[in-house]
């Protein structure tokens, strides 16, 4: 398999730049350059969040020794090989879940009632909009905005039984990707293969080194949070046990409606934001990496599909920058900032520049 990718080409695109300049420049890390060394980086809970995006260029046979920091990272970064998708690093237990999901998806319309059909759209929009796209992602990824309590933990909570793993190792590697989009070291870029980026580079285990590395390096503003921790922990329960909730209140029907049609919906448009959205549509801006903005995916994932908007500006709390751009995801922000419950929001839309 390949590992390297070119860059796309950005003549073919309609793009602009914009006046929100701090958050689209790539700055590559090198041995010389520290997350530390930026004066002019904004500072979240102590943590510079932009050099987190910053990317790591891969060196294979280094000329000089590299920096314990370095090794580190491109050690993390090897992890996201697909040279590493072999039998023997299968995590089974994702792969036993996603195929019992697909599996109960499949005999659901058998089992159809309304009942369990409402059930599954009110719980689809909590546990992809609110849980995955506003707290794991604009919140937690990318300090957009900062939830206060309890729209935190419930926001959070959500997030958790979506069922896309816990909040630091979903936000580390969301991070990487930004880092390294389409690049050597990316988590899941298309360029390498589409059903990669879609779904096999999930099936890859995750040693106990690679989350220590990946949690360091990537997520240091979020370890200190004993909420997110517990919840890094315990997410194997509260899926589980929202599932036996389910099967107690509304028997298979419920358990089949409300649990496995919502998680695989839910994780289809999640993961053609990573795939799809690397591939089709059109741009606004141009980017190192190959991002689109694609209308259908932004219907399935709540706004998250004008994903070219969002690599230009990655720290802004909206995914839309023009009018008919629609993002569901920013109505519930601004929902929660009229009660208080959204506060620091980054409410910026780029002015595309005169030239
Ligand atoms: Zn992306
Ligand atoms: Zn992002």
């Amino acid at each position: 398999m390949s590992t390297l990718i070119e860059r796309p080409e950005s003549e073919e695109m309609d793009v602009e730049s914009s006046d929100l300049s701090n958050d689209s420049a790539v700055q590559v890390i090198t041995e010389e350059t520290t997350l530390e060394e930026n004066p002019e980086a904004v500072l979240v809970d102590g943590v510079d969040v932009d050099a987190l995006h910053e990317r790591l260029e891969v060196e294979r046979e280094p000329k000089k020794q590299l920096s314990q920091n370095a090794m580190e990272r491109q050690e993390i970064l090897a992890y996201f090989s697909p040279d590493r998708l072999a039998w023997k690093n299968v995590d089974w237990i994702v792969a036993g879940w996603m195929i019992a999901m697909h599996v109960g998806a499949l005999i659901a319309p058998f089992y159809f009632t309304w009942q369990a059909f409402g059930v599954a759209v009110v719980l689809h929009w909590l546990t992809c909009s609110i849980g995955i796209c506003l707290a794991y992602h604009r919140c937690l990824s990318h300090r957009s905005l900062r939830l206060k309590w309890p729209a935190k933990v419930v926001a959070t909570f959500f997030g958790v039984i979506a069922g896309e793993g816990g909040p630091l190792r979903w936000t580390a590697t969301h991070r990487v990707h930004h880092g390294q989009s389409d690049q050597e070291g990316d988590p899941h870029s298309p360029l390498e293969d589409a059903w990669w980026s879609h779904l096999w580079w999930m099936m890859l285990n995750h040693p106990k080194r690679k989350d220590e590395l990946l949690f360091k390096h990537y997520v240091p503003d979020l370890t200190k949070d004993k909420t997110l921790v517990f919840f890094e922990k315990t997410f194997p329960l509260w899926l589980w046990g929202t599932g036996l909730t389910l099967l107690y209140f509304g028997g298979l029907p419920m358990l089949l409606w409300g649990l496995c049609v919502r998680v695989v919906l839910a994780y289809h448009s999640t993961w053609l934001v990573n795939s799809a959205t690397h591939l089709w549509g059109y741009r606004n801006y141009e980017t190192t990496d190959a991002s689109r903005n694609l209308w259908w995916v932004a219907v399935a994932a709540y706004g998250e599909g004008w994903h070219n908007n969002h690599h230009a500006h990655p720290r802004l709390a909206r995914a839309g920058h023009k009018w008919w751009e629609l993002d569901p995801t920013w109505w519930a922000i601004s929902f929660l900032r009229l009660i208080g419950q959204a506060v620091d929001v980054d409410d910026r839309i780029p002015e595309p520049s005169k030239s």
